[in-house]
């Protein structure tokens, strides 16, 4: 789950963390009370979310006064932000933040990540802050320093010395990099983070560190232990994805035009590899799971029939745990309840196989029954052409 900036911005703050002083608003007419209370007439308004690149593309600007602030405001809250990271349909901007401006000297890079590879957490911490870290990591790899502190120990003072040399912060910098440094190790794990990214963190001109930009991402797994964290779980997600998860469902929207019923990852990928190899593209895949009832099963067929692009129906299920007889019968109950406007092709196999092809056979729909993965992938495409 990511956070937005001011949610993430709060977390840190709690955390003794310096971080600029901002106020949240939803609307123009907030701006001049918000202003108010930070006690400012120039700062920072700042598009609240889900992507970065913000400053490029017009969501981040400086204001000199309460009226620029209010104009901008207007500008800002309801544009459709298009950010090298959004794709050209871009994010909404539903609410802004309003921060006292920072005085930047030099702008570093410092984060905070789960190192799969190694099983471990890694700091990456760099001079050229407020660019893309992908782009140094590509043209100057050489300017990035990484450090794996011992999740449940505090980043020891070898690791700050070096990560303050390689960023030449010197003097009560360094201390303050080091104290940076443990206090994000310490909301990493506390929150249960995969990301924790600060850029830019910033060195003021009157020589302190500032967290002026971040991004924060928890990972899913260990929500039910986060949950007052203030964040939205289903920010970034689809009405068919929420639906799906809703009976522990799995659904992803792909480009192509046949929709995909299927029980575990593993299965779903095979599916889009075989319907890729019969030349045509999946539109979807929704993982029903290991364990699925006839209700869940009716539920899938509803998500995926109700995408427009779906031409033809691949449902491709091994019944292992789940029986073939009970998905034949949800697959029914479906058809019955939403009706059938495309073809539907259905391959099962294992615990009761034989029951559930007669439930298909017998129903007196038109359903067509593919005797193996290969050949349901191909009656799919053919039945697009
Ligand atoms: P992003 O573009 O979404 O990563 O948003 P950031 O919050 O990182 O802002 C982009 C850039 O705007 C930063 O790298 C800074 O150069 C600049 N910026 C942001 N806040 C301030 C500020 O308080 N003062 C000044 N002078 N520049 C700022
Ligand atoms: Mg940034």
């Amino acid at each position: 789950m990511k956070l937005l900036e001011y949610q993430a911005k709060a977390i840190l703050c709690e955390a003794g963390l310096p971080v600029p002083k901002s106020e949240l608003v939803t609307s123009p007419d907030q701006v001049e009370s918000a202003l108010e209370k930070l006690g400012i007439t120039v700062g920072v308004i700042k598009a609240q979310v889900y992507t970065g690149g913000r400053g490029k593309a017009g969501g981040v600007k400086l204001f000199k006064s309460v009226e620029e602030a209010k104009q901008m405001a207007e500008e800002i809250i309801g544009m459709t932000l298009v950010t090298h990271q959004t794709g050209p349909a871009g994010v909404k901007v539903e609410s802004v933040i309003l921060e006292e401006a920072s005085d930047i000297a030099r702008e570093l890079y410092v984060a905070f990540l789960v190192d799969r590879s190694r099983s471990s957490v890694a700091a990456m911490i760099s001079p050229e802050g407020g660019m893309d870290i992908e782009t140094v990591a590509s043209e100057t790899p050489e300017k990035i320093l990484k450090i794996y502190p011992q999740v449940g120990s505090p980043v020891s003072a070898e690791a700050c010395k070096k990560a303050s040399d390689f960023l030449s912060l010197e003097g009560d910098l360094a201390d303050q990099l080091a104290d940076v440094l443990n206090r994000m190790f310490d909301v990493f794990q506390a929150k249960d983070c995969s990301l924790l990214e600060i850029n830019p963190l910033v060195v003021t001109g009157d020589n302190k560190l500032a967290l002026v930009d971040c991004k924060f991402a928890i990972d899913e797994n260990a929500l039910f232990r986060q949950k007052d964290v203030d964040g939205d779980p289903n920010a970034e997600k689809s009405d068919a994805e929420i639906e799906a998860a809703k009976y522990d469902m799995s659904y992803i929207q792909l480009d192509g035009n046949i929709g995909c019923m299927v029980n575990g990852a593993g299965l779903a990928m095979a599916t889009m590899d075989i319907i890729l190899t019969k030349g045509a593209q999946p539109a979807n895949f929704l993982d029903v799971g290991g364990s699925a009832t006839e209700e869940a099963i009716t539920k899938a067929f509803n998500i995926i029939t109700s995408d427009s692009n779906v031409k033809a129906i691949l449902v491709n299920i091994f019944g292992g745990i789940m029986k073939c007889d009970i998905i034949a019968n949800g697959v029914l109950n479906a058809v019955k309840t939403t009706g059938l406007k495309v073809p539907l092709v259905v391959r099962l196999e294992g615990t009761n196989v034989k029951q559930g092809r007669e439930i298909i056979e017998n129903s007196g729909l038109e359903i067509t029954f593919a005797e193996n993965m290969a050949d349901g992938a191909e009656k799919a495409a053919a039945a697009i052409q």
